[in-house]
């Protein structure tokens, strides 16, 4: 512990926003790091507690009070060492992590948690100025080949760990590039895409191979993977969106927002779109979110750059708790209102409210019809409105993976919400030398969660290699 008294002493500082002003211009990132003597300031907070709540609250583990320590001492070489040893890949979460380690936090209970995902991204952001972050050396050769499926953040941490316990990996993936949802669904201005350019640079030194353009179950069959390769992962994501079935879903303006996202990322790094699908603009159009998650919140930012007229999200939820009862939820993650950048860029919210029907002309969606509903999302009598709307972008989660293509041709059992079944301890599909991690097998989640299952997958898929378990989870 760096400064047993810092908790009492130094005030809590975080990483703040460039004016919405500035930002809703472009699609770049708009975070203001602290400096290097205010983030070593900012470690000494930590109390060093006899439990860390927090690490337990992170979902990777990460050794906090350890890297906040010898961030407080100054060895920022000694923290990035410490953190990569339980993430992959702390650029990514240091930036898009929800942080349930900070609402874990000792110092939560009475006062401001300390700045944990701050110190994390500046650590990995110290490491890539200063060189520190290459390809590992890996001398290590068992002669067993895996083909990992889906580059998103399950399947690189996976193929990252199996190249290092010396496995010879080959990641195939149905985008021209890496990152999966990291790369066409969190749109730039809240993860820029070089940021998982460099990282893909450094697992490819290591030695993985990225077969980009395939999509396992139409272009290549499970069992021709089978045949080439000792163990399989499938880490495909969790890609069938929930969909709107009231009346009028099927007029032109409502779209999935995982139709909408893509597009703009890949307008933005130059990307070529399918040009089987239409192009969707918020531009000078009254839009309507549906959905308050990370997504609703990327479709309004998107939307607010493309220029809308007006953006308003609806939630069926009732309106969470302004404040949590810490005594009461500590040290889980609360409920409570959160207000994301994006919203408060100027989009207008509701909750508790439900959609009754879509009307329009000519084919074209022109108003949204809805009802509000009590806790137990019962429609109120009387309670009806409309809005106008020229765009409606349904962020309401996904239900499961894709089951045509791939999971048809594994034959791999689904468990009752239609996800991949595989148990957490060693990720086995019911099928032979075929393993699942990430959203495919949990349901739609988190980057930090898809991280974890993606490392402690590899460390089954060694085990059942070589007969030890080699890799740390
Ligand atoms: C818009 C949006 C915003 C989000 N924002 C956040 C956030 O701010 N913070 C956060 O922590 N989480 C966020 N999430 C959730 C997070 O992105 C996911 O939980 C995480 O990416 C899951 O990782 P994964 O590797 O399991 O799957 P994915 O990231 O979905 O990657 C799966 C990959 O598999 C590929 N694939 C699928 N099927 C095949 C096939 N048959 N053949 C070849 N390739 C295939 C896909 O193309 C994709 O690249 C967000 C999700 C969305 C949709
Ligand atoms: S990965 Fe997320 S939960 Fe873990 S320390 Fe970083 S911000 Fe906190």
């Amino acid at each position: 512990m760096g400064k047993p008294t810092g908790f009492m002493e130094i005030e809590k500082v975080d990483r703040g926003y460039k004016p919405v002003s500035d930002r809703i211009s472009n699609y770049k990132e708009f975070v203001i790091p602290l400096s290097k003597e205010e983030t070593v300031k900012q470690a000494a907070r930590c109390m060093d507690c006899g439990v860390p709540y927090c690490q337990s609250g992170c979902p990777v583990n990460n050794q906090i009070p350890d890297w906040n320590d010898l961030v407080y001492s100054s060895d920022w070489k000694g923290a990035l060492e410490n953190l990569h040893s339980t993430n992959n890949f702390p650029e990514f979460t240091g930036k898009i992590c929800p942080a349930p380690c900070e609402s874990s936090c000792t110092l939560n209970l009475y006062e401001e948690p300390v700045s944990i995902k701050t110190i994390e991204c500046a650590i990995v952001d110290r490491g890539f100025e200063e060189g520190w972050i290459k390809p590992q050396k890996i001398n290590k050769k068992t002669g067993k080949k895996v083909a990992v499926i889906g580059a998103g953040p399950a399947g690189l941490s996976c193929a990252q760990q199996l190249i290092r316990g010396g496995h010879e990996v080959t990641v195939y993936e149905k985008n021209n590039k890496a990152g999966g949802l990291l790369r066409y669904g969190i749109p730039d201005f809240k993860l820029e895409k070089t940021i998982i350019d460099r990282r893909i640079k450094q697992i490819e030194g290591e030695g993985v191979t990225f077969s980009y353009g395939i999509t396992v179950g139409k272009d290549i069959s499970i069992d021709q993977l089978k045949n080439q390769y000792d163990a399989i992962v499938m880490s495909g994501g969790s890609e069938y969106p929930r969909d709107l079935p009231v009346e009028g879903r099927d007029l032109e303006g409502i779209h999935f927002a995982m139709d909408f996202l893509p597009q703009q990322n890949k307008r933005v790094s130059a990307e070529k779109y399918s040009t089987s699908t239409k192009e969707i603009l918020a531009t000078d159009k009254d839009v309507v979110v549906i959905g308050g998650g990370d997504t609703g919140s990327d479709c309004i930012g998107t939307s607010i750059r493309q220029g809308a007229n007006s953006v308003t999200q609806l939630e069926i939820m009732p309106i969470p708790p302004e404040q949590e009862d810490k005594a009461l939820t500590w040290p889980n993650w609360p409920l409570k209102l959160r207000t994301s950048s994006s919203q408060s860029e100027g989009a207008l919210r509701d909750f508790s409210v439900m959609t009754t029907s879509v009307s329009g002309k000519n084919g074209r969606l022109t108003q949204i019809n809805c009802i509000k509903v009590d806790h137990k999302m019962k429609p109120i009598p009387k309670s009806e409105f409309s809005l106008k709307a020229d765009l409606i972008l349904l962020a309401m989660g996904f239900v499961h993976p894709v089951h045509e293509g791939m999971l048809k041709n594994a034959n791999t059992t689904l468990d009752k919400r239609g996800n991949v079944e595989a148990n957490t301890f060693d990720y086995k599909t019911s099928e032979d030398k075929i393993f699942t991690a990430g959203d495919m097998r949990r349901g739609q989640s988190l980057v930090v969660w898809a991280i974890r299952e993606g490392r402690q997958c590899a460390s089954s898929v060694d085990l059942f290699l070589t007969g030890e378990r080699n890799l740390p989870v």
